[in-house]
């Protein structure tokens, strides 16, 4: 495993970087005049060490091989990875500054988004400040960007070929029945990661039998993720990935036991086929294979969900996002409890419901707010509760003080509106402030009070009585007190 992704902080090397390979990550917004640009970046030493072991066309065959069963193959493509040394790259800048650099490095149609980075140690004139991380859980440290150009096309195809999903294997989300046996749903357990989204279907014992995401709050937001939590490890439970948005994946080794730490690697992860993504992403799916996990890609098509029956009966349904970003274009899952009472639950993601039109309903019992309660599009219908003796839930995954000040006043008011019963947590200032009530329940709170408030519990037929489940092989710590 790459030491990027280490939840052994002081593992991290401590060196900055002096040239880099980037692609935007992503760019958020902050208010209305600032955003923050995130780099997906790889030192240029550390990618020409991959040029020289193989040619694009042998890479293409290596990623094939390190695809099919598990041995030798693998390692041929994988060990390379975990010597990477991969950054996160996070630039300040108002809105129009930030045009500028998207132009100069990542609009070039034969650069395909990826730029070369100079960097100063110190700060020369005209430099752009940089925050660079060197793990997922590191501290800042302070950069100074001298240059950023596009790359030549022919660096393109040599990074595409190591760095990208471009060779990988992808599959129909038609065709992912034998990769969900033994999945039930009697519960859903939203867990509080901090800035991030981590969900499981549960059996009636407690024992999760899917996950929806497993991330957590990273780099700016680190801080937001709760210490020591080891999630549901006793079942080999797939992992359906919505998104490649690091806060949705870094919670695989973070959250296993240490006793196991490859628990989660080691299983079947369902994820979009996304070509946009880099090196960071790739490092990760890397180390999955590595694990001895198995990867299915879901490709972008026509058909845009997919109903399953699973072991318990219920209904689940696959659906992929129709936006055109990363966020917009995820997996978000519906499960109807058939042939029960034909109640809905939804788990988002980060897409909103403008890009699951027409795929899901008007109504759910229970539902997740789309990307820890971002800014939602004037275009977005907000579905609105159906209560089964008077219960509905609806859920805000996001951690307290969070750099983006999520939830958002006008996400809340949106849902409000629709019907889902906030009591008294309709902000008025700028973010959602105390322990919501009613309807609604959140992982965190920003104030005043305890930033933590514990894994949520979602039941069919009212609040499940909480916290009701034995710890995992008593190794699962996750206490489920908000029912
Ligand atoms: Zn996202
Ligand atoms: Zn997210």
């Amino acid at each position: 495993m790459n030491l990027h992704f280490s939840k052994e902080i002081s593992l991290y090397r401590n060196d900055l970087p002096h040239k880099i390979y980037a692609r935007i990550d992503r760019i958020d917004d902050i208010d209305e005049e600032t955003v923050i640009i995130g780099l997906d970046a790889v030192s240029v030493k550390s990618a020409e060490q991959a040029f020289k072991t193989a040619s694009n066309t042998e890479w293409s065959i290596r990623w094939s091989e390190a695809f099919k069963a598990p041995g030798e193959h693998r390692s041929l493509a994988t060990e390379l990875f975990n010597e990477l040394q991969l950054y996160h790259i996070e630039i300040r800048q108002h809105r129009k500054e930030a045009e500028l650099i998207k132009e100069r490095g990542a609009f070039n149609s034969t650069s395909l988004g990826w730029m070369t980075i100079d960097m100063n140690r110190s700060e020369k004139p005209n430099d752009i400040s940089a925050s660079v991380f060197n793990g997922l859980f590191s501290n800042a440290m302070q950069g100074y960007i001298a240059s950023i150009q596009a790359v030549e096309p022919g660096l393109a195809e040599s990074l595409m070929a190591v760095f990208s999903m471009r060779s990988w294997p992808k599959t129909s989300i038609q065709s992912l029945n034998s990769e969900l046996p033994n999945v039930e749903a009697s519960y859903w357990a939203a867990y509080d990661v901090g800035q991030g989204s981590a969900n499981g279907l549960l059996k009636s014992n407690g024992q999760v039998t899917l996950f929806h995401d497993i991330g957590c709050g990273v780099y700016r937001n680190a801080s937001t993720r709760p210490p020591n939590l080891v999630l549901c490890n006793s079942h080999e439970a797939p992992i359906i990935l919505s998104h490649w948005d690091t806060d949705h994946w870094a919670g695989a080794r973070y959250f296993a036991p240490s006793s196991r730490p490859n628990t989660f690697l080691h299983r079947t992860w369902i994820a979009p086929y996304d070509l946009t993504i880099g090196p960071k992403h790739i490092a990760f799916a890397a180390s999955i294979l590595s694990a001895g996990g198995k990867l299915i890609l879901v490709q972008t098509e026509a058909i845009k969900s997919q109903s399953y029956t699973l072991t318990d009966g219920r209904i689940l349904k696959l659906i992929r996002g129709s936006g055109d970003d990363r966020n917009g274009a995820g997996i978000a899952i519906e499960i109807l409890n058939f042939p029960e009472n034909w109640q809905r639950w939804l788990l988002t993601g980060d897409v909103s419901y403008e890009h699951l039109t027409p795929h899901i309903c008007e109504s759910y019992l229970a539902m997740s707010v789309p990307h820890h309660g971002s800014r939602l599009d004037p275009s977005a219908n907000v579905p609105f509760p159906v209560r089964t003796q008077g219960y509905a839930r609806l859920i805000y995954s996001f951690g307290a003080d969070n750099s983006f000040r999520h939830p958002k006043p006008d996400c809340v008011i949106e849902h409000e509106r629709a019907g889902w019963a906030h009591t008294g947590w309709v902000p008025h200032s700028e973010i959602a402030k105390g322990i919501v009530g009613g309807d609604v329940t959140a992982t965190a709170c920003h104030h005043p009070g305890p930033s933590h408030l514990g894994a949520i519990l979602v039941g069919w037929n009212g609040p499940p009585i909480t916290p009701r489940f034995p710890s995992c092989n008593t190794q699962c710590n996750a206490s489920l007190m908000q029912g």
